[in-house]
């Protein structure tokens, strides 16, 4: 085990995420030493994953490795591994294939997954939209369903060439429009016997409207977007439950299951809607029967983003239910910035301690949202009612996110793609992952 003593102040975090990367760089010039622990080698720009999962970006676009971020900060360590304990009165984590690490201060920050709400037949045949592994997996399954169709092309009429996405929140609607692009200016070249006009991509929403969380004119506006772009929406509509095929390979994923009783046979579903926290969050209550959690699993933290009675652990960004206004706010949507902006903040936090001082309850700053809907349309909607569509706002979205990619080769891969996409109207990482034994 690491020793705890005879040494500098260890702040331990976990997650190299949005809030893990910013605590750790806030962190620079704090006289402490910062072990960051991940389970992956490198941190994922999860706001880009639907292009990868469309052909539009490779993986490694969207992803830096986490040694690489912290090259150049030498107060930070590294480690790859998986936190599977935390052991909260001996403050030490327990790591797979990686001694015990004590800390000082923890920072968690393991960010939330894929939630099925126990509808059935989502975990086995449907694809979530949460991870690398995940958009590899949307996007092999695209691509090998085009190549089936070539070779059997009857099997389109069994929904062979149907994407149908469950979830009409900002990511259902950036990889519906993604995929519709996909198949109408890529893949129809690519396949030019195969009739397109009877592939499909249904986007499926329980609600009313989409982009719940966005004004309702700029959820219409995507609406009459994707609409006219050839995509299907559903709306008002639950799932009551995901079917798969039998057959060995099956010539089809499944179908999705109306709350109506409609069935919608399709080779690709992908599982676009809501998240629960990470299992690490299971781990802390393991440790501490008196850790409480709200709806979706999140550690309820107080306003300085500490777990009650542990002023030494931080909890940040979607594991962690965090509220504004002092801790009596509604709870901080899972996005990037109260990752972000928490992190950062418990970096001053762990400084502020350790010169003797006090920091100010956590204050989140809204800066808006943004969804993209395809080539040329976006929306946008400012903390001060302001809103942007059209082209605006797509020239909008693409400048934020290319300022936002971690790494200048990751901001200079991304431009000349997407420069590439735009001109010649190509998708050029449609590549399916061998599998030779
Ligand atoms: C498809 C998609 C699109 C999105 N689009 C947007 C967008 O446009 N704008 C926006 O603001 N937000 C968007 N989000 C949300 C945003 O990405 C998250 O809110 C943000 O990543 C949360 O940051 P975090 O640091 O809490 O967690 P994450 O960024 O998820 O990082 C958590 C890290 O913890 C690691 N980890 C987890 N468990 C363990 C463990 N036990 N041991 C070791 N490591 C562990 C994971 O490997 C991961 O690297 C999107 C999310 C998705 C999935």
């Amino acid at each position: 085990m690491l020793p705890a003593t005879n040494r500098r102040h260890r702040v331990v975090v976990v997650g190299a995420g949005f809030g893990g990367i910013a605590a750790a760089r806030a962190l620079r010039n704090t006289p402490v030493d910062v072990v960051i622990v991940d389970a992956h080698n490198f941190h994922t720009f999860q706001p880009l994953l639907y292009q990868v999962a469309t052909a539009g970006l490779d993986t490694d676009d969207i992803a830096s490795a986490v040694r690489g971020i912290f090259r150049r900060q030498h107060n930070v360590d590294v480690v790859l591994g998986r936190v599977a304990a935390v052991d909260i009165e001996r403050r030490t984590l327990t790591i797979t294939d990686h001694p015990p690490l004590a800390y000082d201060t923890l920072v968690l920050a393991a960010g939330a997954v894929s939630a099925d709400y126990g509808i059935a037949g989502v975990r086995e045949h449907a694809i979530g939209l949460k991870s690398m592994a995940d958009a590899l997996a949307v996007r092999d399954r695209v691509l090998r369903s085009f190549e089936r169709a070539a070779a059997q092309p009857e099997l389109v009429d069994d929904g062979l060439l149907t994407v149908a996405i469950v979830g009409g929140g900002p990511t259902g609607v950036e990889l519906a429009g993604g995929t519709q692009e996909l198949f109408s200016r890529v893949l129809r070249r690519d396949f030019p016997s195969l009739d397109l006009r009877r592939s499909r991509v249904v986007l499926i929403e329980a609600a009313d409207r989409l982009l719940g969380p966005f004004a309702p004119h700029l959820g219409d506006k995507a609406l009459r977007t994707l609409r006219s772009r050839g995509v299907e929406v559903v709306l008002g509509t639950g799932v009551d439950r995901i079917e798969g095929t039998a057959g060995e390979p099956p010539s089809v994923a499944g179908a999705v299951v109306l709350s109506d009783g409609r069935r919608i046979p399709a080779g690709t579903i992908v599982w676009a809607t809501g998240v629960t926290a990470a299992p690490l969050a299971q781990r802390l209550i393991d440790a501490d029967p008196a850790v409480q959690t709200t709806r979706g699993g999140r550690i309820v933290v107080g306003p300085d983003l500490t777990l009650p009675g542990h002023p030494e652990v931080f909890v940040i960004g979607d594991i962690a239910a965090s509220r504004d206004d002092q801790g009596h706010g509604d709870l901080l949507p899972q996005v990037a910035q109260p990752a972000i902006q928490g992190g950062r903040y418990a970096a001053r936090a762990i400084g502020a301690r350790l010169a003797g001082t006090t920091t100010e309850p956590f204050r989140y700053r809204d800066k808006g949202s943004m969804a993209t809907i395809g080539r040329n349309a976006a929306v946008c909607e400012f903390p001060n009612g302001w809103t942007l569509s059209g082209r605006l706002g797509w020239m909008a979205w693409l400048g934020l996110h290319l300022i936002e990619l971690v790494g200048f080769r990751n901001r200079a891969n991304v431009l000349v793609n997407w420069g590439w996409n735009y001109f010649t109207y190509d998708r050029g990482a449609r590549l399916i992952a061998p599998q030779e034994k």
